[in-house]
């Protein structure tokens, strides 16, 4: 069937997949035949407690998650998990280190500030967020609590090429905007948290991944419901959660599954990157100003270096069906967020778009 959908290239919330949303729209009044919709079913109820169990059973499957690791499904946004982290993870010295990849990092960082002592071992500000700092482990204070990294800078374009080896102090990760799209060893990771709105569910649901023995450190000042501790020994429910969110993100990690898992996803996503990008690199109007090795695949910016044309291709991709391809409102230029569920004809579009805006602007 067709709606007649636009390719929404939106940073976040964006597109899910298609068979998602219409298994998702034939259970919306009666879901299973159960005689209620999970947007009316309690969260106590046998229907969601499936649900909630199958979301984190596939997840932990997708990802391969170790079982030393407790997987949360929370509320906030990674906005709140700029808080929680270090009210739960400053428990020794108080002291974390963070490297500044972009203004997610440096919200993170300030939020941290409000908590501890907090030092910024690695920036790349100077030059607008355009590459990923090396660090070694010798740059972090050994005895920080922990490292805070942001995996994919969703404004700027990038992302880590490398996982830094932090040794023995855990690492932290936003990765609000490359979850799902590619294979990682969680073990390397003490905490990893993401907002679902991006690749994994409509907004309102936080996914944390934790390893256990950082759980339970929070003060007893700490709010409860910032408490890891609360949500992990109450299996995500321990308030009324996102039902409804968690219940799409569980369709969506059935759908990674039917396709192959993250490795397949990936390929699909490094192929549509590479398109969007060898095209830009090939082009005499659009520049991409991000280092090669660290460019996202995921958030592919470019600009024309003229802001005036940049509005018009904005505009001129809008009417054309190609929506929210505008930079951060923080930078300007363009921004073509091609997440897991942009399919390779969205991309193709775009790309015939961009050929024929050339053309006529040059
Ligand atoms: N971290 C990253 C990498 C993001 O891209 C965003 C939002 O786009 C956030 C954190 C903030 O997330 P939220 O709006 O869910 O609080």
């Amino acid at each position: 069937m067709s709606y007649n959908r636009a390719y929404n290239f939106s940073a976040g919330p964006s597109m899910l997949p298609l068979s998602v949303i219409e298994s998702v729209a034939e259970n919306l009044p009666n879901y299973k035949g159960c005689g209620e919709s999970v947007m009316e079913m309690s969260h106590r109820s046998k229907e969601f407690k499936t649900i909630l169990e199958e979301a984190e059973k596939d997840l932990r499957e997708i990802m391969n998650i170790p079982d030393n690791y407790k997987v949360m499904f929370l509320q906030g946004g990674g906005t709140l998990q700029f808080a929680m982290v270090p009210l739960n993870l400053l428990r020794k010295s108080g002291k974390a280190d963070y490297i500044i990849t972009g203004s997610w990092a440096k919200k993170a960082a300030k939020e941290a500030k409000k908590f501890g002592d907090i030092k910024i071992v690695a920036s790349s500000e100077e030059s607008t967020f355009s590459y990923i700092p090396e660090v070694k482990k010798e740059d972090f204070r050994p005895d920080a609590d922990y490292v805070h990294i942001t995996f994919n800078n969703t404004i700027y374009g990038t992302h880590y090429p490398y996982i830094p080896d932090t040794g023995d102090i855990p690492l932290v990760a936003d990765m609000s905007s490359c979850i799902l799209s590619e294979e990682i060893d969680v073990s390397k990771f003490g905490l990893i948290y993401a907002g679902a709105q991006k690749n994994v569910a409509p907004s309102g649901v936080t996914i944390v991944i934790m390893r256990e023995d950082l759980i339970g450190f929070a003060k007893e000042t700490v709010p409860t419901y910032l408490d890891y501790k609360v949500h992990a020994e109450n299996d995500s429910a321990y308030n009324t959660p996102n039902c409804f969110g968690i219940y799409v993100a569980g369709e969506v990690f059935k759908h990674i599954k039917n396709i192959g898992g993250i490795a397949a996803m990936h390929d699909l996503d490094v192929k549509k990157a590479k398109k969007l990008y060898d095209y830009i690199d090939s082009s005499q109007l659009y520049t991409c100003p991000v280092r090669e090795q660290d460019r996202s695949l995921m958030n592919v910016v470019f600009v024309t270096g003229n802001g005036d044309l940049d509005k018009k291709f904005v505009a001129e991709g809008k009417a054309a069906g190609l929506h929210n391809l505008n930079g951060h409102r923080s930078i300007g230029g363009m921004r073509a967020s091609i997440y897991n569920a942009m399919p390779m004809e969205g991309v193709d579009a775009l790309i015939d778009f961009m050929k024929k805006f050339e053309a006529e602007n040059k």
